[in-house]
């Protein structure tokens, strides 16, 4: 078959860059090797927040200023063109706007927010600091003090890309191909081809990589690793139980807690994260890190009467400079990579969606130098 562009990975990157595609009158195809949407993106807790895993007073220290200042920007804008997706597809993902509070975990945590606050404001970063009373006397949070911004929001990854997918496979003529995976690819004169581990081929003229963690067999050197991160959720709660603006919570720490609320007022709690990438390990795990997410969510709300009703893992991979890599790996001619990596991913997944939309249109991106293989 023969598809102008084919897109592996059906998570929320390869929804989105599906989306940006399709409305852009390009004709394309979606490849997965599971079923819809559940490799990460299944498992997120999709908390959208512009700060990235890496404050940007550390950023600054490890890419150009450019660099640090464009990534936090652009993660900034993602937030409000995820919202314009769903506004324009009307697509319901249980897509809300939040406020989201940075908690100092500790002494060390709070110097660090102070040099945050000072970093963000100094480039134009919505933020405010709370000290320790304000925060007390708002959300019932006995921590040193936090940042707060209300440029955040919260959705559901696995709605989002499985409506969006379906939206575009209606409107669009978008051709979906789960349980295929690609497990070959070569360049030829017009594009490439692909191999599919159920015997078929495919022709293309672009190629984009949106494979999440698993993106690495695609490319000729390690640029990621792989980090497993827990989760759990709550029985429902009566709404004022809940603390104040029902906001997203996480904190200096690192690992960090991550915590947000759900339409039906549960509370989802994440992190105990680790480096490893042994499956076996990571589910025997689970039970342990449950009781310590639990022993988290006590420690920042004593007066909490929770009862977990599920938990869960799942990977996700991060970089070096805690950036994504997204666009062409030099030599690679027109095989586009959108890996949205790190434990904030999603504004990720949009810029790539964008970028790669710009590069097929021939429209200059100065983002791509800043998220692209070759930067400094
Ligand atoms: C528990 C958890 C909590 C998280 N919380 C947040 C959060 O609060 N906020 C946030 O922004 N981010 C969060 N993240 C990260 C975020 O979920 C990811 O960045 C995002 O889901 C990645 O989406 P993706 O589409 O790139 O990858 P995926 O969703 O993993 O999709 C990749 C797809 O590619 C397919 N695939 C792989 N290889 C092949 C192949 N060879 N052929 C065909 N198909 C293939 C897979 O089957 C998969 O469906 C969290 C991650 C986890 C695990």
């Amino acid at each position: 078959m023969y598809t102008e562009v084919a897109i592996i990975g059906s998570g929320i990157t390869g929804a989105l860059v599906a989306h940006e595609l399709c409305s852009a009158g390009i004709q394309c195809s979606v490849f997965d090797k599971r079923s819809i949407s559940t490799g990460s993106s299944a498992a997120s807790t999709a908390q959208l927040q512009y700060e990235i895993d890496i404050p940007l007073h550390q950023l600054l220290e490890k890419v150009s200023e450019k660099t640090a200042v464009v990534a936090y920007r652009s993660s900034l804008q993602a937030i409000n063109d995820i919202e314009a997706v769903f506004r324009k597809t009307k697509i319901k993902a249980d897509f809300e706007r939040k406020s989201s509070l940075y908690l100092a975990s500790d002494k060390k945590g709070c110097k660090e927010i102070a040099r945050e606050f000072k970093v963000r404001k100094k480039y134009g970063l919505p933020v405010d600091m709370l000290e320790k009373e304000q925060l007390l006397e708002t959300y019932g949070i006995n921590r040193l003090g936090a940042l707060w911004n209300d440029e955040a929001a919260q959705m559901d990854a696995y709605k989002s890309a499985v409506h969006l997918l379906h939206y575009h496979q209606k409107k669009n003529n978008l051709q979906i191909y789960p349980y295929t995976g690609i497990i070959g690819h070569s360049a030829t004169s017009t594009g490439f081809d692909l191999r599919t581990a159920n015997g078929f081929n495919i022709s293309c003229k672009y190629l984009i990589v949106a494979a999440g963690y698993e993106a690495g067999r695609f490319l000729p050197k390690k640029v990621m690793d792989l980090d497993v991160t827990f989760a759990l959720v709550t029985e429902p709660m009566r709404k004022e139980q809940l603390w104040h603006d029902e906001c997203l919570i996480w904190e200096t720490a690192r690992p960090y807690a991550y915590l947000r609320t759900t339409s039906d007022h549960r509370i989802i709690i994440g992190g105990e994260d680790i480096n490893m990438n042994n499956r076996k390990l990571r589910d025997d795990l689970r039970p342990a890190k449950t009781k310590k997410l639990e022993a988290a969510l006590k420690s920042l709300f004593p007066q909490l009467e929770a009862k977990t009703e599920m938990s869960w893992c799942g990977t996700f991979s991060k970089t070096r400079d805690g950036l994504p890599y997204i666009g062409t790996y030099p030599g690679y001619g027109n095989m586009f990579f959108a890996l949205g990596y790190g434990g904030n991913g999603i504004t990720f997944s949009m810029i790539a969606a964008q970028i790669i939309r710009n590069r097929i249109k021939g429209i200059k991106d100065e983002r791509e130098q800043v998220f692209g293989f070759e930067r400094k």
